[in-house]
């Protein structure tokens, strides 16, 4: 067999690409130990030793006290819309992941899209009552970047009209406020452990819970509804967590500090280096007192010399893949665009954040030097080192 040496192939590259996120992997050697033991004692899921001890890490580290691990954030997510028996409208933002509302499809419920706050970009508590219908059975807001919604204003809200809430906190791990964990608002919170979240199990998710016996519900939903292996209560699902991902998390946790505290780093040099461009305004701290920079959002002002769409095809021109979260909007799909609450005069500070928003590169992994090309290449965009094409000759 030929020996491979690319070196010859490869043609040159003026730079490295760069990727709005990387993954945070733990040493491969780390991770053998836990593989050889479930290689040994041959359980591969259906609530393992290692689903067991995750789920207790996860408390631990997360400051509460009931966790149900699942497959994914999904199908959490529409695990926790059935386990409380959600029906009918539920309102919910537009400015978020497609799968908070798909949530609520297959659950063959309505949503409701109420507007925004231009300040931290979730719900607005003050725009939720008009939509309320007798209908209305939840509220299902977001914490978008990881930023707490107001959920006094929410929780308020809810406790008069008598509605659920169920967050989905799939940005929000590890995020506290004044009196803990965010994930403790509401009556059940949702997490991602995706690849592409601050903490990843490769795929993964989990509820959090506010009792025993709502857990205990839970964990036989995502079981098919088995409660022993005679008796079904419910038409469950298949939402359980592998021994694998499990492992894996259980690994990942003992990373978590270290991520965190260089994303912490990285958010910190972006805001210095951003704080002279004229016309990109980085998004503010929505009152947390531990946050995750889990992204690092900015809004292209009016004063900035090009629109966001011509900045992000410039970046991408310089091999800086940022991202457009949260463009399109989600009621702006075709299986959400015929609803009422969808027409964008119902949604004008969503719609405005949409188009002016843009997600820059953070992970742990991301250098100070890498940093500065961003900021210089947003600094001076359609600046091409070498190359004559300018912004002008984009299009
Ligand atoms: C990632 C994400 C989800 C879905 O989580 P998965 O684990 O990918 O299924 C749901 N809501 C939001 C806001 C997300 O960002």
């Amino acid at each position: 067999m030929r020996k491979a040496n690319y070196s010859y192939d490869v043609p040159f590259q003026k730079s490295s690409p760069v990727y709005v996120n990387q993954p945070h992997l733990p040493p491969l050697a780390e991770f053998v130990p836990y593989l050889e033991k479930i290689w040994s004692n041959k359980i591969l899921s259906n609530g393992g030793p290692f689903h067991q001890q995750f789920e207790k890490a996860l408390c631990e580290f997360l400051g509460v006290e009931h966790v149900a691990i699942f497959s994914n954030g999904t199908i959490a997510l529409i695990t926790a819309l059935q386990a409380l028996r959600i029906t009918g409208e539920v309102i919910t933002t537009p400015y978020s992941f497609v799968a908070t509302a798909h949530s609520l499809l297959w659950n063959g419920i309505k949503p409701v899209f109420v507007d925004i706050d231009q300040n931290t970009l979730n719900l607005d508590p003050a725009k939720i009552e008009a939509a309320i219908t007798p209908q209305t059975t939840a509220i299902l807001p977001v914490h978008c970047y990881g930023h707490p919604c107001d959920m006094e204003a929410i929780q308020t809200i809810a406790d008069n009209y008598n509605l659920k809430v169920i967050c989905d906190a799939a940005h929000a791990f590890g995020v506290q406020d004044q009196g803990g964990s965010i994930l403790r608002h509401g009556d059940l919170s949702v997490l991602s452990f995706h690849a592409s979240k601050v903490f990843n199990t490769f795929e993964g998710g989990a509820i959090v819970c506010p009792d025993a016996k709502t857990k205990r519900h839970i964990d036989h939903l995502k079981n098919f509804g088995y409660v022993d292996d005679v008796t079904v209560v419910a038409p469950g699902i298949n939402g359980k967590m592998s021994e694998f991902n499990a492992a894996f998390g259980i690994l990942q946790l003992q990373h978590i500090d270290h991520a965190l505290s260089r994303r912490k780093e990285i958010d910190t040099i972006y805001r210095q280096l951003l704080s002279n461009v004229k016309g990109i305004r980085c998004l503010q701290d929505a009152g947390e007192k531990i946050h995750n920079y889990a992204f690092f959002p900015i809004l292209v002002e009016a004063d900035y010399p090009i629109s966001r769409d011509v900045l992000y095809r410039s970046l991408h021109d310089n091999e800086i893949y940022a991202r457009r979260y949260f463009y399109p909007l989600i009621s702006d799909f075709p299986m959400y665009r015929g609803l009422p609450s969808a027409h964008r005069n119902n949604l004008p500070v969503a719609v405005d954040a949409s188009s002016r928003i843009l997600c820059l590169p953070i992970y742990p992994a991301l250098s100070r030097e890498m940093q500065e090309r961003i900021v210089d290449a947003i600094s001076e965009p359609g600046h091409d080192s070498d190359s004559q094409q300018g912004v002008d000759g984009l299009f």
